[in-house]
């Protein structure tokens, strides 16, 4: 395994940049896999970086969870409140968005497993049939009694206009986001299908991620067992470092651009 130091770019940092672009060239069924690190230079923090919210707050960890949210009003109030102010609604996909973009335009990405519920990907230009969001998304939300879904921002205007834990309109059910918290099952056929795409990938990207949630971290070793190389972008250890090929250390909107496109000129401010 090889390992790029974050201090630098020096001689062999750069000849292992070199050597993954040269596999990213050559490989055919490239699958990406990306955490919150892919979005915090759009704005919107990671759980466990040094930054982190839960680094900086453990407890906010214990009040996502679903069991809380279903049972206590004042949860879901505050949770109402925060969704208000989320970082997502101004965030704009970064330079590590545009290069997964740039992977797909040169045919070589064949799936974007992402743990993010932001949909910057989509948002960035990646087609929506490539990305497999196995924590789902904030910008809908569901119903817990009936199930339909709805756009996230109406109710965000329901809030904005003084209702402080809107229901269903639908069946008066309590309404959350439709993404997946602690205690809540994760959607057995978006697991599978990540499963599956990772097991016919040849290279498997694994950016920005702890890799410490399972089952999706656990598409690192299946692709590595079914013969894929596996490249690691995060600024911090992993839990998959021991498989990696290539692990890179460093900046992901400096290191994806460089491996992922490196001969295009990304758009200004991206
Ligand atoms: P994580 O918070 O566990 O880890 C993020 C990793 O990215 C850290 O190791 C951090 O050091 C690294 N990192 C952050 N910014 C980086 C940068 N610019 N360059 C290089 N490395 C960088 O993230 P996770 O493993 O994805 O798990 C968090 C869970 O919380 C996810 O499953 C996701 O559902 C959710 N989440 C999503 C978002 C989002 O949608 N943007 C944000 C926060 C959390």
């Amino acid at each position: 395994m090889s390992e790029l130091d974050p201090r630098g770019h020096d001689r062999a940092g750069a000849d292992l940049i070199a050597r993954v672009t040269d596999w990213v060239a050559q490989a055919r069924r490239i699958v990406a896999l990306t955490g919150a690190g892919i979005s915090t230079d759009s704005g919107i923090p990671d759980f466990r970086g040094p930054q982190g919210v839960w680094t900086r707050n453990p407890a906010a960890e214990k009040q996502s969870t679903l069991q809380n949210y279903l049972a206590d009003p004042a949860v879901r109030q505050a949770a109402w409140r925060g969704r208000l102010e989320h970082t997502a609604w101004q965030a704009r996909p970064n330079r590590g968005h545009q290069a997964l973009v740039a992977l797909e335009r040169s045919g070589r990405l064949h799936a974007l497993i992402t743990q993010n519920v932001d949909e910057l990907h989509q948002i960035a230009g990646n087609s929506p049939d490539k990305v497999i969001e196995v924590h789902g998304t904030i910008r809908r939300v569901m119903c817990w009694r009936c199930g339909q879904r709805t756009p996230m921002e109406q109710a965000l205007a329901r809030v904005r206009a003084g209702e402080t834990d809107p229901a269903c309109r639908q069946c008066g059910g309590i309404l959350k986001s439709d993404t997946i918290s602690f205690g809540q099952a994760l959607v057995p056929e978006v697991i599978d299908r990540a499963m599956t795409v990772a097991g016919e990938a040849d290279l498997l990207l694994a950016i920005g991620s702890t890799l410490q949630v399972y089952p999706v971290a656990g598409a690192v070793p299946l692709a590595a067992r079914a013969g894929a190389k596996v490249v690691i972008v995060n600024a911090e250890p992993t839990g998959m470092d021991d498989l990696a090929d290539a692990l890179l250390r460093g900046p992901i909107g400096e290191i994806l651009p460089a491996i992922c496109a490196p001969a295009e000129t990304l758009p200004p401010g991206a």
